[in-house]
């Protein structure tokens, strides 16, 4: 990209033709145009500046809930390191200050340590603060709402604001602020609590998840959303009934298109067994919405973001 040779004053890292899928959890997909680390702050909002609107951006966090698609990614990729970590804690109000670049597990067993309360529920959620963020991640009853108080944002044109929660609407999973908002960091509010019982709560939330997750595979989390209770209802079906559920009643569990597959310890869950394209995941999860379509009348919601093109010589399918 052209206006790449002019970013002389650029302090991070430029890798055009970026391999970005090997940071991503499937581990699949085309690379990346350009990649970009900024050093900090400043350089990324000077990178913003000098890069012209009409190229494409896209945020990719710890990648633990995307699918790359195998023609890759048009523009630039943007990748907050290891400068966007920082944690802060005011003893007096209790409210942490951390960079959206931290890992989830890491906060929640630093928090766990210096016995703060609230962020129990990160330890089993494998990405970094902004895809939190982003996806209002959540799990065990609790989600990144209920402790967040505000997030500070660079907008595409390099400017930082903050935005409250309420600014933010979040739902279950989903944000409502524009898809190129970058979050830089976000204040939380914890509570005290004992140490030692936080960590045994860790503890506890690893073994479950070991036990009930496929987290030693090449995964993306929950494929889809579970369904809405309204949406339930339409389809007459009882309103608690979870994707899992309906996949499994389609005959999904360890269903396999190439080289993914519907995890047979959790059915909401693809893998890739090593060998598969994004195209073989992406019209798995398509498979299945057809599948729980046909039956129940009801569409299931991609919780997996994909981004990316299509290879050319593939068929498109499903929806951006
Ligand atoms: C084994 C496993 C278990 C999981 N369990 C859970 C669970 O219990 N609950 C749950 O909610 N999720 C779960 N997930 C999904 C995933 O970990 C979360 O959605 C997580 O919040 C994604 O964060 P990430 O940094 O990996 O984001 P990525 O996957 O890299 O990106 C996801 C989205 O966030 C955006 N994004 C990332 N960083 C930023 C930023 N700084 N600014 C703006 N946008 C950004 C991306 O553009 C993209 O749209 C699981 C995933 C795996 C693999």
């Amino acid at each position: 990209m052209s206006f790449l040779s002019n970013l002389t004053h650029i302090r991070g890292l430029i890798i055009e033709n970026a391999d970005v899928a090997k940071g991503s959890w499937f581990r699949v997909g085309g690379p990346a145009e350009s990649l970009f680390q900024p050093a900090d702050e400043a350089d990324l909002s000077h990178f913003l500046t000098a890069c012209p609107e009409t190229i494409p951006i896209t945020i990719l966090g710890l990648g633990s809930n995307i699918i790359i698609r195998d023609g890759g990614i048009k523009g630039v990729v943007i990748k907050l390191g290891k400068n966007f970590n920082r944690l802060e804690h005011d003893t007096l109000t209790n409210i942490v200050e951390i960079g959206a670049g931290a890992g989830d597990v890491a906060v929640a067993r630093h928090a766990a340590k210096q016995g703060l309360g609230g962020f129990e529920f990160l330890s089993g959620i494998p990405g970094s603060i902004g895809g939190a963020l982003r996806m209002n991640a959540g799990a065990y009853g609790a989600d990144i709402g209920d402790i967040l108080i505000d997030a500070r944002v660079m907008d595409r044109d390099g400017q930082i604001k903050i935005v409250t929660k309420e600014e933010m609407q979040l739902s279950y999973r989903h944000n409502s602020l524009p898809y190129d908002t970058i979050f830089i960091s976000a204040r939380f509010q914890a509570y005290d609590d004992d140490s030692e019982k936080l960590l045994n709560t860790l503890d506890d939330i690893k073994k479950q998840r070991e036990e009930t997750q496929p987290v030693k595979d090449r995964t993306g989390g929950s494929t889809f959303a579970n369904p809405s209770p309204s949406d339930l209802m339409t389809a007459d079906l009882p309103k608690d009934m979870k994707a899992w559920q309906l996949i499994d009643q389609v005959g999904g569990r360890g269903f396999k298109i190439g080289g993914a597959m519907m995890s047979e310890k959790h059915c909401n869950f693809m893998i890739n067994d090593g060998h598969a394209t994004a195209h073989d995941l992406e019209s798995l999860g398509e498979e299945m919405r057809r599948r729980v379509k046909e039956k129940f009348g009801l569409t299931l919601q991609w919780e997996i973001q994909r981004i990316g093109q299509f290879k050319d010589d593939f068929d498109t399918c499903g929806e951006a």
